[in-house]
């Protein structure tokens, strides 16, 4: 089965079928709600409370990381305080129109769409609104968190909604995918549930409290009893960050006031991957998401639809892909739908991710592609893919680069905190240097590598740190101290590296890529080496029974009946009855 129409089954991917791709993506890009919410955000401006006025209080807040379960690299406090991390006043100033909520990342993403989703409701309906920032804490996918990072980021989030006062509702954007070291839980939890375990001691049972997710979040029993409203995004490559907060924002202040009672009806598959790459736009995933859709547009009591294909490489006993429809009180609806998606999803299991080839012939291809100006290839980087949680530190695709890419200018980007340290010290621009580069973060997967080089740049970046370009023969190795996504050319020219001077750039990444650099890439190919992003490393994850493609499953709902059952009682509890203004 390949990937994409236009690309083998070994991951190569043409001019051609490059430009398809993004014009798929292209139709798939904003949406109504996201559109909304921009309007809604231009009007954002402080507003005379009308006297005697009902004001409704709705606080939000962010706790986000990605991890990778088989990375030794754990996320820490610091981490996160070095990528994304505000509060308070600090937030809701982020949050407005032309604020920047996430930077580096994304002008609006769920928080800003929340607020801008949520004004826009109350002012339709003559609501008074007051929003209340908490905490939004978002780092880099890498290895689990400590348990004294979890436990501190959940009990500040706890501060804060203590801090808060009485509330009619609570949002928070949440992952899904989030791993902790030393903290051991049932099957019916995650990480995620703990938290909002212990966030609900802080608020009660009472006020209801909506989650957006990521589409690669492991949906739990005990998640789908602590919250309302579950939605994930509804796109991959994920673009619709401010589109599902916006949605949440509505259906929250909807619920507070009593117009809404809404209840979640779930569906988990014991299966990982399958749907192929699972792009939104795309075949075989394309039909889910139109159904998906097509259901929210048909029934009004259909309030938000989400289809999750999980991570991989998350350690939860109980892993895989789920369906979630959330209805304004039509569970037997809501029952339907989710079944109903389960199949579909269940039928595209078969679509497995290709078996990517390795550098040889990556560089082979490269060699043979006819040359254009502006126009270079493109190497994923499959095995070491930073945004789904590698260290970034591979020298299998640097050292095939310096043996038999004689002739072509590559642009390399590598993960060596000590390096950058100790270069940075003790070393200058146009020093020419013998440095043992990777393999040190994790060791057991990474081979260390030393070469003799040239010092010609050494920039800093937001997120990442400090940098140091080293030139080797024909390579421009980018030393990074921290985690870089490197998804974006901004990312090569902050470094002072021109697209028009390089035949091969590495990207640590799976998809989004494929859309910043469509102008550039004249083939793409997806290079496999060793590492913790391969796919076939998450068979070696501990799970409660049969989970497919590792084993052999005939049904899905016997593991759904066990996951929605987990903890004695069958039947799910019954959602609270909505808040009344
Ligand atoms: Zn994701």
């Amino acid at each position: 089965m390949s990937l994409i129409e236009g690309m083998g089954s070994s991951g190569e991917l043409d001019a051609a079928a490059l430009a398809r791709l993004v014009r798929s993506a292209g139709r798939r890009f904003g949406g109504e709600a996201a559109e909304a919410a921009r309007d809604a955000l231009r009007r954002v401006r402080p507003r005379a409370r009308r006297p005697g006025a009902r004001v409704l209080r709705i606080a939000y807040g962010r706790i986000n990381q990605e991890t990778n379960a088989f990375s030794p690299v754990l996320t820490t406090l610091e981490d996160f305080r070095e990528t994304h991390f505000f509060e308070g006043d600090d937030l809701a100033e982020k949050c407005r129109w032309l604020g920047t909520e996430a930077p580096g990342f994304a002008r609006n993403a769920e928080l800003s769409g929340f607020v801008a989703g949520a004004i826009a409701a109350a002012e339709a309906r003559g609501v008074e609104l007051e929003l209340v920032p908490l905490l939004s804490a978002w780092a880099v996918p890498s290895g689990p968190l400590t348990r004294a990072c979890f436990d501190e980021l959940t009990a500040r989030m706890g501060e804060k909604l203590r801090d808060a006062g009485p509330l009619d509702g609570v949002y928070l954007a949440l992952h899904g995918a989030m791993g902790v070291a030393d903290l051991p839980l049932p099957d019916s939890e995650g990480p995620e549930s703990e938290m909002l375990r212990r966030l609900r001691e802080v608020v009660g049972n009472e006020v209801p409290i909506g989650v957006t997710l990521d589409l690669h979040g492991n949906v739990t029993k005990a998640l789908v009893e602590r919250v309302q409203i579950i939605q994930g995004y509804r796109t991959n490559p994920h673009r619709d960050h401010a589109d599902v907060g916006a949605r949440v924002g509505r259906l929250l202040v909807r619920t507070a006031i009593g117009e809404i009672t809404p209840r979640i009806s779930w569906r988990s598959l014991p299966m990982l991957l399958g749907g192929s790459p699972t792009l939104d736009f795309w075949p075989p995933m394309r039909s889910i998401f139109r159904r998906m859709d097509e259901l929210e547009a048909d029934d009004p009591r259909v309030l938000a639809v989400t289809v999750m294909t999980v991570h991989p490489w998350n350690a939860h006993r109980e892993l895989g892909w789920s369906t979630l429809v959330v209805t304004d009180d039509a569970r037997e609806t809501g029952e339907r739908h989710a079944e109903e998606l389960a199949d579909r999803c269940w039928a595209v299991r078969d679509a497995l991710p290709p078996n990517f080839a390795g550098p040889s012939e990556a560089i082979a291809a490269a060699r043979a592609a006819p040359l254009r100006k502006l126009r270079f290839a493109v190497f994923a980087d499959a095995s070491d893919v930073v945004s789904a949680g590698a260290p970034g530190e591979n020298t299998a695709l640097l050292r095939a680069l310096l043996e038999e890419g004689k002739g072509l200018v590559a642009y390399v980007p590598l993960r060596d905190p000590s390096l950058v340290a100790e270069l940075w010290r003790d070393h200058r621009v146009g020093e020419r240097v013998e440095v043992t580069v990777g393999g040190k973060l994790d060791p057991r997967r990474n081979a260390p590598l030393t070469v003799t080089a040239e010092i010609v740049r050494m920039p800093q970046a937001h997120g990442i740190g400090r940098m140091v370009v080293l030139h080797v023969d024909d390579v421009y190795l980018l030393l990074v101290e921290g985690p870089a996504l490197a998804i974006r050319p901004a990312f090569y020219r902050n470094a002072g590296l021109r697209m028009r001077d390089v035949d091969i750039l590495v990207v640590k990444n799976f998809f989004p890529f494929l859309l910043f650099f469509a102008p550039y890439a004249r083939l793409v190919r997806f290079v496999r080496t060793r590492g913790v992003t391969d796919f076939d490393v998450a068979n070696e994850l501990a799970f409660a029974g049969p989970v497919h493609p590792k084993d052999h499953v005939d049904d899905w709902h016997a593991a759904d009946a066990r996951r929605r059952a987990l903890g004695g009682s069958a039947s799910q509890r019954a959602p609270r009855s909505a808040v009344s203004a």
